[in-house]
Parts: structure tokens; sequence; C-alpha cells
């Protein structure tokens, strides 16, 4: 159930009404919109007494969120979300890119990557160094020495730095580098993982799993903001189907149902959406096309080296002609890059 109050409601008001939730036994999360505050009622809603709540001064209304997610929804939250990372804003007018080597490899290739990435007109640097991968003699990421190369490269380009988190057990250490803490795909749903997210109130970059429906990815990020962490950004990266051409199939209709379901900022990951690195470019602009609010994209300095995701990691020259040829896309549908 969600309380809009009156655009003219008071503090006071707002407080009163909270304070009226907690003690019928639900929790309240309110949501300070620039036209009217919107109080979100979490728990179980059949110990409101709805009536009483409406005629409390400051109300306009009451109404039940249909959908299994709340804190989520549009209805609960109108305005979009804007996930701010030092100087840089994801979910406003600007298209954010997020680029960096799949997995850091070594103090050149970061270093190398991250000038070039930075040069040509990134704004947050990505990069893992705990690698889930399918394979367990895999390249499994340099941990935390790869973390320490990602906070000396965030030194020396300025860039912030997001990256990946397997288990909560390692949240402290990857929270002491990283700018935003990213879930992947294969932990979408490690509900321990997101639980501790929430309380950590840092930005997280949540990715739908392989075989994740929109329901499941929007209930996946309302553990984080039920436990008190609104810094969501949600990322399409791709799902299962039966197409063998491309690594996964990349869901374009993912971003502007999201767009009208939720008000969280939604990215796309053309890199791990197709596997293949000449689909980068047009899927990113498909992205941008379709109302993404941001990318994020693989680039290393030499693909066929590449110790993880060689084949659908750019080059630096092509990731820059890349961020052009979207650029234009962006400009034409009223954003900017
Ligand atoms: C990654 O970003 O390198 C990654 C492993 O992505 P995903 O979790 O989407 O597979
Ligand atoms: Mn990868």
């Amino acid at each position: 159930m969600i309380v809009v109050m009156k655009h003219e409601a008071t503090q006071e008001q707002v407080d009163s009404v909270v304070e009226r939730i907690v003690q019928m036994g639900c929790q309240p999360h309110t949501s300070l919109g620039e036209e009217r505050s919107v109080i979100g009622i979490i728990g179980d809603v059949r110990k409101i007494n709805r009536e009483q709540i409406e005629m409390m001064d400051g109300v306009e209304h009451t109404l039940l969120v249909s959908k299994p997610f709340k804190l989520a929804s549009r209805e609960f939250h109108p305005d979009d979300t804007r996930v701010v990372v030092n100087d840089v804003t994801i979910g406003n007018q600007r298209v954010v890119v997020m680029a960096g080597p799949c997995a850091v490899e070594s103090r050149e290739q970061l270093m190398e990557t991250a000038a070039a990435v930075k040069d040509a007109g990134a704004h947050i640097l990505r990069g893992g160094a705990f690698k889930p991968r399918t394979s367990p003699y895999g390249f499994q990421g340099l941990g935390e020495e790869g973390l320490r190369l990602l906070a000396e490269a965030r030194e020396m380009t300025g860039l912030p730095v997001v990256t990946e988190v397997m288990d909560p057990q390692m949240v402290p250490l990857v929270a002491a580098y990283a700018d935003i803490l990213q879930v992947g795909a294969r932990n979408m749903q490690n509900f321990a993982l997101l639980h501790l997210l929430g309380e950590m109130g840092r930005p997280v970059l949540l990715k739908r799993g392989l075989m994740s429906t929109i329901e499941e990815l929007l209930m996946a990020a309302e553990y984080i903001l039920s436990h008190g962490n609104a810094q969501v950004i949600l990322c399409e990266r791709g799902i299962r189907t039966f197409e063998t051409y491309t690594r996964n199939t990349l869901d374009i209709s993912a971003v502007p149902l999201l767009k009208q379901l939720t008000h969280l900022p939604v990215i796309v990951d053309p890199s791990h959406g197709t596997g293949k690195w000449e689909l980068v470019e047009p899927l990113s602009r498909a992205a941008v096309a379709a109302g993404a609010d941001g990318l994020i994209i693989e680039v290393h300095p030499h693909p066929e080296q590449a110790l993880s995701d060689g084949a659908q990691s750019l080059k630096p020259a092509k990731f820059s002609t890349l961020i052009n040829s979207v650029r234009s896309v962006a400009a034409a549908v009223g954003r900017e890059l």
C-alpha cells in the first residue's frame, strides 16, 4: 500500500503518518518527491486501517500497489531515481558509459585500458577482480590485488570504479575499494548478498539473471530497497534463449518496459548480451534509442590475449568509434553523452 500525501503536506504531517504506520505494525518507506511525498507501506498491510490513515491531516489518498514489487515501482516513486557516484549521475539526461576489461589481468593491461576508455569519453571504469567463471579452471580474477589496481586506476583517471562482489563475506573488502558494487547475473537471486547490500548504502549495479524474468529482476531490486538502500541501477545483459549465434539474447524490450515499471535507472550490457564484439556497437545504439540510461562495455587492448571474454571485448579504437556513434543516437532521442 502507498500513502500519497497532499502537495502542501508538512513534514510534521508526514512524520505523524509514518509513526501511525509503525504503530499499526508495518514498515514505512518515505519518498520525498518533487511534487509530493509518498509513503510506501511494507509488511502485512492487512494490519493497516486504511480509513484511519486516509483521515489523517495531509493525506491525499492511499492506494494498493498490485505488483509484487513495491518500493521499486513507479507508483511508489513517480520521479526517476538518480544514482550519484562522485560527479557522475546515472538516471538523468546524460547517458552514462561504464567501460573497461572483463577482468583485471595486470597493472599494464588495466592502466592502458583505463586511460583509453577515459580518453574516449567513458564516465566509469569497470573491471572484475573476482570473476564468476563457469569453469573452476578458468581465470578466477586477481582478487584483492585486482581491487588495489582498480583503485590505482581511479587515482590515475579520476573515473569511479564498478566491480563485482560475489559473496556476502566479501562485501566489506570490495566496498573498501569500489564506488559501485556489481551483483552479477549468476548472483541476482543471492538473497543474503542482496540483503547485505541493502544495508550497505553503497550504489549497486544489479544485473539481470541468465534465466530471469523482468519481475524477478525487480523483486531482486526490492530486496536491496527494502533493506534501506535506494541506490540501485538495473542492468539488462541478455537472457538465455534457443539462439546459438549469440551468447545471450539481448532483451531490448526490457529497457522501455523497466522504465515504465520502475523509477530505477536502467543500463544495458551489449558485451555479455551478445558475446560478439561486432554486435556491441549496433546494440549499444539500439539500447540508447530504446531509452537506456547507460551502457557497460568490455574493452581490452589485446582481446585475442584476454583471460576472459576476449570475443566480446572491443579494442580501444573501436570503443572510441562506438562512443561517437552512440552520441548521435543519444542526440536523436533528446539525450546527451
Ligand atoms: C561481467 O560483467 O563481467 C559479468 C560476469 O557479467 P554477468 O554477470 O552479466 O555475466
Ligand atoms: Mn565479462
